[in-house]
């Protein structure tokens, strides 16, 4: 059984209050840490290994590391939370959110310790209003006990619903009510980031696993998962199977487990068989069903040439056709792309024309490998990895399910009732698909 770090204590409390929270040991880390002075807290850190949970990995303790400290630039210091879960099959945060607000906020805390911040900004997704609500009311407790605030203000914003809002530069302009744009980097946030001052941008699991760590230690902490994937990681498991739900794992557990296992996704439904997985969420590569006796962790699904991204895992049995899988996504990505670069924002519009024309049968065989040549010119000549992602993204289903492309260019599909309803949706309809379905299972 995985040794709960992010959820620990809900499997029979309501954690949300802030009386339950403190009954299970809450709120014991934060004294620790400003008893120490902020390097140690962020050398902590870095031996502990944690790599940020929001799906590009960088190591949390050596982003930290970065923020010049006030006597080299007085500006005020930033703590910026990424809370604006977006990617199609990730619903994790909405959970930690929602269940654990004050091991988050915790983590927060201590955080701003070590980066030496006085200025908190959460940066929710709009729609997760649960969530949010849970979360204020969580801060509210905390106005009568200034002690754990420490002077900090922690301030929550709703965003507008942009799926670029969670690159971190486009959630910062954002932030600043400007549109929501990636920046150029250099300089990066880290020097230049919230109102051009020193700024961290962590995930909010990233940030709820940081107590945690101050509590366990970091040589305990280095116990659990695997080399380069310390830890636990919460993992959204939906699409077609049996139990749709979070799961905090170590990594290193088999994708076949997470997906057949009793205790984690329990097998493809109505005897039905697996056709592919999107092991983390919907901007990584595919894997075909041959493909899933891998280790559910950073450095064996690289093997692959694929992530944990943002640890969404999504299930396709036999009924899924490919053309149509491509057009949702790339039809996605074409819609949240900003515009600002050209490949992207013209790339994404060629995919979802030419895979429209070859589900409606009216694609040349030149078209199928246009359409490889479209992603090749996007992939790697992006502002940010929405352009390159969306590209490795389709053009992975092109490379593993070739024939089945081919099939379409004679206008013969043979999936018409490719079940995607309620997969790969945006997260709002995914909270609203899964309903109560959507909670932690504890495995
Ligand atoms: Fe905008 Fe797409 Fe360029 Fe990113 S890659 S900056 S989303 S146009």
């Amino acid at each position: 059984m995985t040794k709960l770090i992010v959820m620990a204590g809900t499997e029979d409390r309501d954690l949300s209050k802030l009386a339950e929270y403190e009954a299970v040991g809450g709120y014991a880390s934060l004294p620790k840490a400003r008893a120490l002075a902020p390097a140690a807290v962020i050398d902590e850190l870095k031996a502990s290994e944690l790599r940020g949970r929001g799906g590009a990995f960088f190591p949390t303790g050596l982003k930290w590391s970065f923020v010049p400290k006030p006597d080299q630039n007085p500006n005020p210091h930033y703590l910026v939370i990424n809370a604006d879960e977006s990617e199609p099959g990730s619903f994790k945060d909405n959970e930690i959110l929602s269940r654990v607000p004050h091991r988050f906020i915790e983590g927060c805390l201590i955080t701003a310790h070590a980066v030496e911040a006085k200025h908190v900004y959460i940066y929710i997704r709009g729609e997760y209003l649960e969530p949010y609500e849970i979360l204020v009311a969580a801060l509210e407790e905390l106005k009568a006990r200034p002690e754990l605030l420490g002077g900090v203000t922690i301030v929550v914003h709703r965003g507008a619903g942009a799926y670029i809002c969670g690159e971190e530069t486009a959630l910062l302009d954002s932030l600043e009510g400007k549109r929501g744009q990636p920046r150029t980097k250099p300089p990066f946030p880290a020097v230049a980031g919230l109102y051009a001052s020193p700024t961290v941008v962590n995930n909010v699991e990233t940030i709820a696993t940081v107590p945690a760590i101050l509590e366990l230690g970091s040589a305990e902490y280095l116990k659990l998962g695997v080399e380069n994937s310390r830890g636990t990681r919460l993992v959204s498991v939906s699409g077609h199977v049996e139990n749709g739900a979070n799961f905090e794992i170590e990594p290193g557990i088999q994708l076949r487990e997470l997906i057949y296992g009793e205790q984690y996704g329990g097998g493809i439904p109505n005897g039905r068989t697996l056709k592919a997985v999107i092991p983390g969420g919907s901007s990584t590569v595919i894997l075909t069903a041959d493909e899933i006796d891998v280790g559910y962790d950073f450095d064996s699904l690289k093997t692959l040439n694929t992530a944990m991204g943002s640890a969404g895992v999504i299930a396709l049995d036999d009924r899924v056709c490919m053309v149509q899988l491509g057009i949702r996504v790339s039809e996605f990505y074409e819609h949240e792309s900003c515009g600002k670069c050209t490949p992207c924002r013209e790339g994404t519009r060629w995919m979802t024309t030419i895979l429209r024309k070859l589900e409606a049968g009216e694609a040349s065989e030149g078209e199928l490998d246009l359409l490889l040549s479209v992603c090749d010119r996007i992939n790697g000549k992006c502002l940010c990895p929405l352009g390159d992602t969306a590209a490795m993204a389709v053009a992975s289903y092109v490379d593993k399910f070739r024939a089945e492309f081919v099939a379409h260019l004679d206008g013969g599909c043979p999936h018409h009732d490719s079940p995607l309803e309620g997969v790969l949706a945006p997260i709002a309809q995914h909270a609203h698909h899964l309903g109560s379905a959507a909670r932690l299972v504890h495995a």
